[in-house]
């Protein structure tokens, strides 16, 4: 049931990145992503969680998660925009994340993009039934920050299934060799949150976006995954 929610947040990923472009509105790609979970009959996972208006989470630049869609956001050429989304089929979660170029944008906005999904591919390359958790956490780190990038630290990684988060945090920074050791069946959100500057974050007064302090770039980059005969698949793509 994973694997089927999982694939409808891949496929509406898939056509996010033909429908996001100069002009459109954060309020459009949330309408966007909410018409294709409901037709796919699921329910959108974030509308209502913890009185979150939207189906999706749209982060703007600056924005690094839980940006909330709307029509006077106008997405302009250069901009780079996170998108956030979780579906729930028979009462089992998925919960991934995507940056999207808005446009042509700049080469080292390109670099962060790509190396935030790279930063997730150096993590669950240790997702293995046996490893720690912490080798994964560390992994991430490591990588993101051989770019000089910053590793986000207030927003985490978390198990999923039943809930849209479960336990255990899963952070994105930490040390090899700690922490509870991967087993099959576990199933994860790993997702790492990268900025071009510091780690440092803020929660603005609508008490959702949260932005880099010093105003850096943001990349995320999610999926959900199952440890699954000792390896990790990945549900969300
Ligand atoms: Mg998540």
């Amino acid at each position: 049931m994973m694997r089927t929610a999982g694939k409808v947040t891949g496929d509406v990923f898939k056509s996010l990145a033909e429908f996001i472009k100069p002009g459109i509105s954060t309020m459009d790609i949330d309408q966007h992503v909410e018409s294709m979970i409901v037709k796919a009959q699921m329910i959108p996972a974030f509308k209502g969680y913890g009185g979150f208006p939207g189906s999706a989470c749209v982060s703007v630049n600056e924005e690094v998660v839980h940006g909330i869609p709307s029509k006077d956001r106008i997405l302009k050429e250069g901009d780079i925009v996170s998108v956030d989304i979780g579906t729930i089929y028979k009462g089992y979660y998925s919960d991934a994340a995507r940056t999207f170029a808005v446009g042509n944008i700049s080469k080292e906005a390109r670099e962060l993009i790509d190396r935030t999904e790279e930063s997730f591919y150096a993590g669950i390359a240790l997702a293995r039934a046996g490893a720690r958790l912490g080798d994964i956490s560390h992994a991430i780190q490591e990588k993101a920050e051989s770019y000089g990038y910053g590793v986000i630290r207030d927003f985490v990684g978390h198990g999923i299934g039943r809930n849209l988060h479960e336990e255990p945090p899963i952070p994105n920074y930490g040390k090899a060799g700690k922490g509870p050791r991967l087993q099959e069946g576990m199933v994860f959100a790993i997702e790492p949150m990268i900025s071009m500057g510091s780690f440092e974050t803020e929660t603005l007064l609508n008490d959702w976006t949260v932005v880099t302090v010093d105003g850096s770039l943001a990349a995320h980059y999610e999926n959900t995954l199952v440890i699954r005969d000792g390896e990790p698949e990945l549900l969300t793509l």
